[in-house]
């Protein structure tokens, strides 16, 4: 479905829900550290998640012979996204990004963070900057009427200059209703093309940068999207809403 005009009541339920999203993201970076499992981290995020009284709409999506089997991605180096939780214990000097869904009152918003266990290189240290700053870039560009191209271009910007690869089989996204809704937000095109954003749509911008090539394929557990190249790779997501002058970030 295309992404809807939302009603107050909508927006109401999605500030809630980001509210909470956020929360449980902060919680998850915190406990992250040498020698925890992302299966710990993730089974952390389904209690609090839980108690805080939202619905994961990770849980069970996509295919009924292969839905995804927990509340929370968690993708550690050279997967980008998409990571399944398991027994594997955070390393010193892991990157990982952690991609989270709520459902608030049937209202969905979606966000992942970035960061590294122990310290790390400087040089992975400005990837992960940079790719938080091109995501902002795009939310920036954001406003009543923009089209879809002149997000993509501004957040293609930064990560051109960084000289990183970037992600074009995974796009941004509507978001609301439903966690996946149209249109596609790429993180590459041209100023002044696409879609017309308006106010009121709520929209999920999320680049994904690598140290390497764009390149990427998808992991025998028929999830987890890794780099074609074994480059270590960034994510940042946040929820938007558009507004008449600008924006509200719903993920924070
Ligand atoms: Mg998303």
């Amino acid at each position: 479905m295309y992404t809807r005009i939302k009603t107050s009541k909508e927006i109401e339920a999605m500030r809630s829900s980001g509210k909470i999203l956020a929360q449980v993201l902060g919680t998850v970076e915190r406990a992250s550290a040498v020698g925890v499992s992302t299966k710990y981290l993730a089974d952390l995020a389904a209690s609090e998640l839980k108690t805080l009284g939202g619905k994961p709409p990770f849980l069970g999506y996509g295919d009924v012979h292969n839905a995804f089997p927990d509340v929370i991605c968690i993708s550690v180096n050279d997967a980008v996204v998409h990571g399944i939780p398991s027994s594997y214990e955070l390393r010193s000097g892991d990157i990982v990004s952690i991609d989270f869904g709520v459902n608030y009152d049937g209202m969905i918003t979606d966000a992942a963070r970035t960061f590294c266990v122990d310290g790390t290189s400087n040089e992975l240290k400005k990837l992960i900057k940079d790719t938080e700053r091109s995501m902002y870039a795009g939310i920036d560009a954001l406003k009543n009427g923009v089209r879809v191209g002149d997000v993509s271009s501004a957040i293609q910007k930064v990560l051109v200059a960084g000289g990183y690869g970037i992600v074009r089989d995974l796009v941004g996204h509507g978001v609301g209703h439903e966690l996946h809704e149209e249109p596609d937000i790429p993180n590459y095109g041209f100023a002044g093309r696409g879609d017309v954003l308006k106010a009121g749509m709520t929209i999920a911008i999320e680049p994904m940068a690598t140290m390497g090539g764009h390149g990427v394929y998808v992991d025998d557990d028929g999830w987890t999207i890794k780099t074609t190249d074994g480059s270590l790779a960034a994510h940042f997501e946040n929820t938007v809403l558009i507004t008449d002058k600008g924006y509200e970030i719903l993920t924070v």
